[in-house]
């Protein structure tokens, strides 16, 4: 973990290709990341992209929730962030095909040229866990993939 001083900035490491900030920290059962602040001396749990997308742009109303314009729900970047409501969210997911096929239900299948990206990424210094979110699979199947457990062809 990157030492910044702060809550929410030890909490994410930026993904140079995409320029997502891939947050470390806790998520909620939906999988957004979420972080505990101090307001009005009461801890409360707050999304940690509305958190970010307040800090860079200012409050945003109430109803509106911070959506990504990346295809990453775990990235914190204010700059991948818009303001939309629930509705624009579910229309969103429905358009780029999350909804059918449920992003988080198991290691998607990965292609031979996916493994070729994951393996230079990974001499270039990517950890397993930001490949993890950027190839929608768990932080073990890369690590198998590095081990050449799977893929040891590639
Ligand atoms: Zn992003």
């Amino acid at each position: 973990v990157i030492k910044r001083g702060s809550p929410f900035e030890d909490r994410y490491i930026p993904e140079p290709n995409s320029g997502c900030w891939i947050w470390l920290g806790a998520t909620n059962n939906k999988g957004y990341g979420v972080l505990s602040r101090k307001i009005n001396d009461k801890w409360k749990v707050v999304l940690a992209t509305r958190f970010s997308y307040e800090r860079r742009h200012g409050a945003v109303q109430s109803g509106l929730c911070a959506l990504h314009k990346c295809d990453t729900p775990i990235c914190v970047n204010p700059d991948h962030l818009f303001m939309g409501t629930k509705h624009d969210n579910t229309h969103d997911a429905i358009k780029k095909g999350r909804m059918h096929h449920g992003e988080r239900s198991g290691p998607a299948k990965l292609k031979r040229e996916q493994i070729l990206e994951i393996r230079s990424e990974l001499v270039k210094g990517a950890t397993h866990s930001s490949l993890a979110v950027r190839f929608h699979v768990d932080r073990s199947h890369i690590s198998r993939i590095a081990s050449r457990q799977y893929w040891p062809s590639v």
